[in-house]
């Protein structure tokens, strides 16, 4: 026979087959059945069992219920979701069978708690609703109540994806929609559905159109949308009510970066250089609150595209990079300042703790400060408008002020939360109980008086409450109203009728101070969340504060410039550097280096050098000073003149050493195909050694091929940068127009070569690798045995390139010089309507045909 909370557990369960149930049941969380194994052996804690009636034992694991973050987080981190079941009806009064319901499902994107969540980055629930060639896309952070949608190319998906890293991805049913490895939840179609979707965020936000958040008829957007409503709904109802607005992102408004172009160019980690961290983020961030930490990684991930805006940022940016004290007074006062975004949203939710409100009014008092120091200069025009958007707050502060504590205590209840002052109830039964109080913490001295008994103590237990214990030797001192209640070994313990009067009296104030309390601090919450949007709005502005003072902080500390941006299709860039490694290098190490590019002369530049010269870092360092300057930074150069770039490509070959053969090979195809179908006149294109996951012919053939495509073809003609170690790349230069050959210079000395890391007109005409496999500490016997090879090697044909290679007509014959009937047919080819796969398939029989010939 299963008991009644048996079946109760199993009724509930089966509501939730694909939750981990937490079932409370007192000070416990437990799990049953499997969840019980999964949890004990994910959280490493004892797996027992339970009986429920008769003969039916379960497996079972707990958790105590004040340690329910810290699991939670574990299991969350480990793949779960988790559905909280609360007892809904007090324990103490309910007959019987405590009711009990599933208050909220916990999962990545719905996580609030804040020892789960990394301060610096945004946690997004995002939901996908594709249809043909487009999709609607909506994200919401419930932690800041951020909430947008829009709608893009379904080929720029896995971008955006790339781009705000959702902790949670919403899809339909069956859609068939790949989010990279970030969690994935099915929804039926029908939470997707844009009428009912749109009747859904018009309920829940209490309008009669949707024109205001400018989603009106975008059926896409307006689908995915609804569906984060509908999910929250079902899943953390507190979290939908942090919701406060919904605004529509227009396409086009900000550069794409795609997935790899994020990781090669390390905007946010590192990898390739020493330092895990070292990235541009890590570069340029010296914010001094989490929101403005947040505000700047966005920025890196969305470049914008419209001048105004980002004159607007520049002006401000240069207005903190004139003057050391303004910079420094702003870091002081936002130094004060706290996640004014995530409390206003607790605090909205109703989960606010004291120290939030205290924390909260700290931070909006520094407001004003900030406000007026943006106004000052001559200069102050753009600072100062947006100082003005940090609202004062004086009635938020002052009602906070006058009803928190100075030091509160971490929960309601104990009456040392509201200021002594603001509510003359509170005041009064706390006085009320002062006295009750002072006579029992007075009893134990007053009583030994009394009694002359100097042993005799006042103690307090659970079960019976105040007591006055005596030891056995004097019990038969005691007075005659003391009446006893406990026997121990040693000791009598007593009560007296005057002592439980006043222990009620202590109870029924605690009680009472508890009820008051927790009412007047819930008011005070209600009446700041009414000023929410307001006080969101000033969060914004300190944020977007905070990450323009860091601009100009490392701007003036690291000596950036101002680079002027136009709708130009150039870029010069004079003495420019490389943000991060130089940041890695002692002073004044750093190379720097100039360059220019423009689509209507030296479009496409191709650099050759050898290896360690410092080609990956100079083109790199191009694509970095190009995104810096479009997210309203100055950059590491003498001077910079960007014409704007709608969207940076790169393409890092794969290294030859380790796990190369065909299918990897084929990734790098695929993805070079990929920007060839997407790239457009405005976009840069870096390119690091493609086609060097093959054999030195095959990729030769398709670095040149890509190379003259991006020149040759109307829809492309943009900007390019091509770092290569295929020296026969030179040659380009002679035969289209547009290409330009760089190489980075290295000198010889005595036989030992050095790298100069300096980009100078003209291909590269050795090759050092000897060289560099000396300085690598390869042991003298193979390095002379190499150079033997070498000059062995000079006159024959050898793919891989001795110095002297351009004399030596032989090795060029199967490119550089195709047969007619494989030109003629290449020339045939239609490369834009064969898909990728078509193409490599043309191109190994291509290569096999030119092969054949002598
Ligand atoms: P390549 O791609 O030509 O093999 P990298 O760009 O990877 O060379 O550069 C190799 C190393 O040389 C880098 O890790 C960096 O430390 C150093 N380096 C590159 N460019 C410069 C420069 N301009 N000034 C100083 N050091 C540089
Ligand atoms: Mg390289």
């Amino acid at each position: 026979m299963s008991t009644p909370a048996r079946l109760q557990y199993l009724r509930i369960k089966a509501e939730h087959p694909d939750e981990i149930l937490l079932f409370r049941m007192g000070d416990f969380y437990e799990t049953f059945d499997d969840d019980a194994e999964v949890v004990a052996r994910d959280l490493e804690i004892a797996l027992t069992s339970r009986e429920f009636g008769k003969g039916e034992r379960v497996p079972l694991a707990g958790i105590p219920y004040h340690a329910l973050e810290g699991y939670l987080g574990r299991l969350i981190r480990a793949g779960h979701r988790v559905a909280l079941c609360e007892q809904t009806s007090d324990p103490a009064t309910s007959r019987g069978l405590v009711d009990r319901e599933v208050v909220r499902i916990v999962t990545p994107g719905t996580v609030v708690e804040e020892s789960i969540l990394d301060p610096a980055a945004n946690s997004y629930l995002a939901a996908v609703c594709p249809a043909d060639g487009q999709v609607g896309l909506a994200y919401a952070d419930i932690t800041t109540g951020e909430f947008v949608t829009g709608q893009v190319p379904a080929g720029d998906l896995a971008d955006e994806l790339a781009r705000l890293s959702p902790a949670e991805v919403l899809v339909p049913e069956g859609a068939g929609i790949d989010a990279a490895g970030r969690p994935l939840v099915e929804l039926a179609p029908a939470a997707f559905a844009p009428e009912a979707a749109a009747d859904r965020l018009r309920r829940h936000f209490s309008v009669l159109t949707l024109e205001a958040f400018g989603c009106e008829g975008m059926e896409l957007a307006t689908g995915s949308a609804g569906a984060i409503v509908h999910y929250l709904d079902r899943s953390h109802r507190d979290g939908l009510a942090r919701l406060g607005g919904l605004s529509t992102r227009s396409a086009g408004s900000r550069m794409l970066l795609d997935d790899r172009t994020v990781r090669n160019l390390e905007l946010f980690e590192g990898g390739r250089s020493a330092r895990a961290d070292a990235s541009l983020a890590w570069v340029l961030d010296d914010t001094r609150t989490a929101m403005g930490a947040r505000l700047l990684r966005r920025w890196i991930g969305a470049p914008l595209l419209d001048l105004g805006e980002l004159g607007t940022r520049q002006d401000v940016v240069e207005w903190f990079h004139s003057s050391a004290l303004r910079r420094l007074r702003a870091a002081e006062l936002l130094s004060g300042v706290s996640d004014i975004e995530r409390l206003i949203v607790r605090v909205r939710g109703g989960s606010a703790s004291p120290r939030d409100l205290l924390a909260l009014a700290d931070s909006l008092r520094a407001g004003p400060q900030v406000r007026e120091l943006l106004r000052s200069g001559d200069d102050a025009g753009p600072a100062a408008a947006l100082g003005s958007g940090v609202g004062a707050h004086e009635e938020v502060i002052g009602l906070i002020g006058a009803a928190v504590a100075d030091d509160p205590s971490a929960s309601v209840g104990d009456g040392r939360v509201i200021r002594r002052g603001y509510s003359a109830e509170l005041d009064a039964i706390r006085d009320g109980a002062r006295g009750a109080r002072d006579y029992i913490a007075g009893l134990e001295a007053s009583e030994r008086d009394r009694t002359g008994i100097r042993s005799l103590k006042v103690g307090y237990n659970r079960v019976f409450g105040y007591y006055i214990e005596v030891s056995k030797a004097n019990a038969d001192r005691v007075p005659a109203e003391y009446v006893r209640r406990q026997t121990l070994v040693n000791a009598e313990r007593y009560v007296t009728p005057e002592m439980k009067e006043y222990e009620s009296r202590v109870l029924e104030a605690q009680d009472r101070i508890a009820e008051v309390e927790a009412a007047l601090f819930a008011g005070v919450c209600a009446e700041v969340a009414r000023s929410a949007d307001a006080v969101l709005a000033t969060g914004r502005a300190l944020a977007r504060i905070d990450a323009l003072r860091s601009l100009g902080e490392v701007a003036a500390a690291r000596a950036y410039v101002r680079p002027e941006v136009d709708g130009g299709t150039g870029l010069e860039i004079e003495a420019g550097r490389h943000p991060v490694v130089e940041r890695m290098l002692p002073a004044g190490q750093f190379v720097p280096n100039d360059a220019t590019l423009s689509a209507e002369q030296e479009q496409l530049v191709v650099l050759t050098g050898p290896n360690m010269a410092g080609k990956s870092t100079f083109i790199r360092q191009v694509a970095l000073i190009v995104l810096m300057a479009q997210i309203g930074s100055f950059v590491p150069a003498r001077s910079a003149r960007v014409g704007l770039v709608d969207r940076i490509f790169t393409r890092v070959g794969l290294q030859d050493d380790l796990t190369v053969g065909q299918s990897t090979f084929m990734v790098e195809m695929v993805e070079t195909a990929a920007i060839l179908n997407h790239a457009g006149p405005r976009s840069l294109i870096v390119l690091d050694e493609i086609g060097r996951g093959t054999s030195t012919y095959d990729g030769l053939a398709i670095a040149r091929a890509t190379a003259e495509y991006i020149h040759n073809h109307p829809d492309l003609g943009c900007r390019t940068l091509f770092a290569t170690h295929y020296h026969e790349l030179t040659r380009l230069a002679e035969q289209l127009p547009r290409v330009r050959n760089y190489n980075v210079s290295v000198a010889e000395d005595r036989g030992e070569v050095v790298f100069l890391r300096r980009i100078v007109p003209g291909g590269a005409d050795r090759s050092y690798g000897v060289h560099v496999a000396r300085l690598a500490g390869l042991p003298a016997g193979v390095i002379a045995r190499a150079w033997d090879v070498l000059s062995e090697l000079e006159g024959a044909e050898s793919p891989n390139g001795p110095p002297g290679r351009a004399e030596s007509p032989h090795r060029q014959l199967s490119l550089l010089a195709p047969t007619p009937r494989v030109v003629e047919e290449l020339a045939a080819l239609d490369p834009s309507s064969m898909t990728p796969l078509e193409a490599i398939a043309k191109l190994y029989e291509l290569r096999d045909r030119a092969r054949e010939r002598p």
